[in-house]
């Protein structure tokens, strides 16, 4: 049976200087978690890269999952042979019939390097007896060494490792390497995008649901839930908290102009979600808000909603086409849970003309109505609070989070 081990590359993690032995080890340790559901895996890194044997009958769910890891660019299986130029030969043909098998192409080059100098044929003349070999062994090959669609690498050490950059990762950088940011999380098909894409530059995620109880029912909260739940295949388990925000917005409807009920209570959410950051470690909020998308997000509505906190707000849709946005929501499989139709707080009580260019001295103004501090309070005293379990093992993330 041919050894085989998984070989990881990460792009921007091996530029991190400094930090990069805390990139790696997030990322290794991401990468642990995530492979403890197909039992146990002695991960080590080497040279800018992770090493995970595997036996020759390996789980392909295994590079699905890795596939799922922020910080993995590049997946190879190689096959770990012999020395000798035969079984080398032996091992890239079995990677070039995998390759062949699941995509089409033309060119290839062999790409050799030997770090055992005591080997008696050179890096080029490997390369050269490696491309002569298949060239022979498949019909219908070239050889580009400089534009190829494909490389087979052979590196001669103790053993001798032959693959190719088989699978491509999801990027970005290692789960927890950045931070903690507060999602605000609707049902919508944006703010799951917005929390993954802010998750994939290494911010670990938490989320905040607002709902209007008894007015938005228990399934529109549940759809957040399965929404949450998608989320944590990339970004591990989420802790989500969940506010009525319906006390406020029935305040609002009896003290301040129907037309401003939106962004007052789009400021309140904002609030709210900045409490509950500071509180629980975060220093940034995430939002789904996309410039000019509906009525509500106009540069004047961002600029009022700002105003009501401190916490930086990411927006990183906020110059994406909707289309754009859909992509990526079908890429992470939340866009089908994102249609369907279930109320949300905002539609709720839904001013007939909002203001669509806020003046933030009104807003200010029409607040001083309301007990907003009580208000306040109250709400976020009964936030309500659960974590959003991935499918490992739930010990390992409760210390890290
Ligand atoms: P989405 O598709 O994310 O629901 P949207 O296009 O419906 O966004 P809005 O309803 O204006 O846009 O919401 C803008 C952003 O405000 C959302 O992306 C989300 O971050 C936040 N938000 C809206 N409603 C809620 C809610 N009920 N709970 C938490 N956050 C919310
Ligand atoms: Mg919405």
């Amino acid at each position: 049976m041919t050894e085989k081990q998984i070989i990881i590359r990460s792009g921007e993690t091996v530029l991190k200087g400094k930090n990069r032995k805390m990139f790696e080890d997030k990322l290794m340790s991401d990468i642990y978690r995530c492979l403890k559901p197909y039992g146990y895996y002695k991960i080590h890194k080497k040279h800018n890269r992770i090493y995970i044997p595997v036996e020759e009958g390996y789980n392909q769910g295994i590079i699905n999952r890795l596939k799922h890891v922020f910080g993995v660019d590049l997946i190879s299986i190689a096959s770990v042979v012999d020395q000798d130029i035969e079984s080398i030969k032996m091992a890239a043909l079995e990677e070039m019939k995998e390759l062949k098998n699941n995509q089409s192409f033309k060119t290839f080059k062999v790409e050799s390097k030997r770090t055992d100098k005591n080997y008696p044929i050179n890096s080029q003349e490997i390369s050269h007896l490696i491309g002569g070999f298949l060239l022979h062994a498949i019909q219908d090959l070239q050889v580009d060494v400089h534009n190829p669609e494909v490389t087979i690498y052979v590196e001669v050490k103790e053993k001798a490792y032959v693959f190719s950059d088989r699978e491509r990762g999801i990027g970005g950088l290692p789960r927890g390497s950045n931070g903690k940011a507060m999602l605000l999380l609707s049902g919508g098909i944006d703010s799951p995008v917005a929390g993954w894409m802010v998750a994939k530059r290494g911010v670990l995620l938490k989320a905040v649901h607002f709902h209007s109880y008894p007015y938005t029912s228990q399934r529109a909260y549940e759809k957040v839930v399965d929404l949450a739940e998608k989320l944590t295949n990339y970004c591990g388990p989420i802790q989500l908290f969940s506010i009525n925000i319906l006390p406020f917005q029935q305040a609002v409807v009896e003290c301040c102009p129907e037309s401003e009920g939106t962004i007052l209570v789009r400021r309140m959410m904002t609030r709210l979600a900045e409490k509950l950051a500071l509180e629980h470690g975060c220093d940034a909020l995430i939002t789904g808000e996309s410039l000019g998308q509906v009525a509500s997000q106009t540069i004047q509505s961002i600029r009022t909603t700002n105003e009501s906190v401190t916490l930086p707000v990411l927006r990183p849709l906020i110059a994406m086409d909707k289309q754009e946005i859909i992509e990526i929501a079908r890429k992470i499989d939340t866009y089908n849970t994102s249609i369907l139709p279930f109320e949300d707080c905002c539609t709720v009580f839904l001013p007939k003309k909002p203001v669509t260019k806020p003046r933030v001295d009104r807003i200010i103004q029409s607040e001083k109505l309301l007990d907003l501090e009580a208000l306040t309070e109250e709400l976020y005293n009964k936030a309500e609070v659960e974590w959003i379990k991935d499918d490992t093992n739930k010990e390992v993330y409760e210390c890290q989070n």
